[in-house]
Formats: C-alpha cells, sequence, structure tokens
C-alpha cells in the first residue's frame, strides 16, 4: 500500500485507538459503517447550523427551513421513527435559537477545516464552530447530538478536543480560551480547557497511531468486539458467537 498522501485525522485515530483492525475494515478495505437514524440526524443538525449561520440565518424561521432543506432521511427503521427524530429535532434548534439570540458572541466559522502538520503526517481535521466575545477571547465548540450528556471527567479528557486546541494555536493563531461541548439535546454546553500537556500527550497519541497505520500494524483488539459496529461481519470477532 502506498502511504505518500496518507493524512491523519481524529476520526482515524479513534477508530485505530478503539481496534487497529476496525481501521483497516473501514480505511482500507471500505468496509463502511451503516448510516442509522443517529448518523442520519447528527449530518442534518450539523448541516443545518452550518447553513443558517453561513447564510446569516436571523430568525427561528430560516433556521427551521435550513432545517427542512437539509433533512437527512437515511438510517430511519421506519417512518414514525423518522418523523419522532424530526419533532426532536424542531424542540432542539428551537432551544438552540432561544439560547444563540441571547448569545454576546460572534460567530466566526462554523465547520471550519483545518490542516496541520503532527510530525511529519499532515493532520485535518473539521471545528463545529468558533466564536469571538467583545473582550475578544475565543470559543471553540463541538456540538453533540446524541441524547447522553456527558460526565465533566470525560470532556476534559476528550482527545478531539485537545486536536482542535492544537489547531487553533498552531494553524488558526489564537488560544482557544474557552472550550467547550454543547449537547444540543439538552441545550447544555460543558466547558474545558486544555493544557500544552494535555495538547502533546494528544499529539503523541496521533503520531503513535499514524506509525503504527503505515507500518500495516493492524492487530484486532478482540477485548472491543461487543461494542464494535463490525462485530457481526469481522472474522476476527469475539461477539458474533451464539448470535
Ligand atoms: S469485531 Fe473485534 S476484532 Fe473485529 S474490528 Fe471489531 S473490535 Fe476489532
Amino acid at each position: 500500500m502506498a502511504w505518500g498522501d496518507f493524512k491523519i485525522s481524529y476520526s482515524r485515530i479513534n477508530a485505530y485507538l478503539f481496534c487497529p483492525h476496525k481501521y483497516k475494515l473501514i480505511y482500507i478495505n471500505n468496509l463502511y459503517v451503516p448510516v442509522n437514524a443517529d448518523i442520519s440526524f447528527g449530518h442534518t443538525i450539523h448541516k443545518t447550523l452550518e447553513k443558517y449561520h453561513s447564510s446569516e440565518g436571523k430568525t427561528l424561521e430560516e433556521l427551521f427551513d435550513a432545517y427542512d432543506d437539509n433533512w437527512q432521511n437515511d438510517g430511519f427503521v421506519s417512518a414514525q421513527q423518522s418523523y419522532e427524530y424530526y419533532l426532536r429535532g424542531k424542540t432542539m434548534l428551537e432551544n438552540y435559537f432561544l439560547s444563540f439570540s441571547q448569545s454576546p458572541t460572534k460567530i466566526l466559522y462554523t465547520e471550519k477545516s483545518f490542516d496541520a502538520n503532527i510530525g511529519k503526517y499532515r493532520f485535518i481535521g473539521i471545528i463545529d464552530r468558533i466564536d469571538e466575545y467583545p473582550d475578544g477571547t475565543h470559543e471553540v465548540m463541538d456540538y453533540k447530538t446524541h441524547a447522553k450528556v456527558w460526565e465533566q471527567d470525560r470532556v476534559d479528557k476528550d482527545l478531539q478536543l485537545s486536536f482542535y486546541a492544537y489547531a487553533c494555536r498552531n494553524v488558526f493563531g489564537f488560544n482557544p480560551d474557552k472550550i467547550s461541548v454543547y449537547f444540543l439535546s439538552e441545550n447544555i454546553k460543558i466547558y474545558t480547557q486544555r493544557s500544552q500537556i494535555q495538547i502533546e500527550e494528544a499529539l503523541n497519541a496521533a503520531l503513535s497511531a499514524a506509525e503504527n497505520i503505515t507500518a500495516e500494524n493492524f492487530e484486532p483488539d478482540t477485548s472491543k468486539c461487543v461494542l464494535c459496529d463490525f462485530k457481526f461481519k469481522c472474522k476476527y470477532s469475539a461477539a458474533a458467537d451464539g448470535q
């Protein structure tokens, strides 16, 4: 396999850290995870907010129009389930709109892509939103659309946010004064910070994953099979027995 144009991303690192063989199935064998209701709904909400803010939408009606325009009707098991998600999204967006209307921040970027270097590797990613406060400070935000709100400890240790912090400092040239995960289903933001040590740990994890991937080290980790999307398709699966 040629690795000349190899790029790493948070999703790739995450797949590799979960199970090296899972990485191989997705990124080398092109065995994609089937779209389900949660994945589809997540795409819809991200797209809706991107379009709404990039077109400088001002009203709730415009937000709902963006929602209808970007609705992705894939992965639902029935029309009823699709409708229930649709209504959930409307409530979510209405709450988002009420909070955003009172926010003092200016949105600088939505779905902002970056291309950074980590060691000899290119690292690419997309940041959901970057805001600027009236005092010139910045907030970097990651949207989540699933129902469960994470504990503070999980937000504090999240690898993706460490890469966001790295990209802000090294690509966009500012320090993220606030880093948040916005759980849209509950309209709750959880704030965190990243120290230089945490960023370096994240970079080391990325470098280590990149070195192992390019060395084609795809040893299966069967301790994860029970949680894996490929548990019924993977020849190494320890979770398919008895199914
Ligand atoms: S089923 Fe198990 S071994 Fe196969 S990719 Fe998933 S976690 Fe890895």
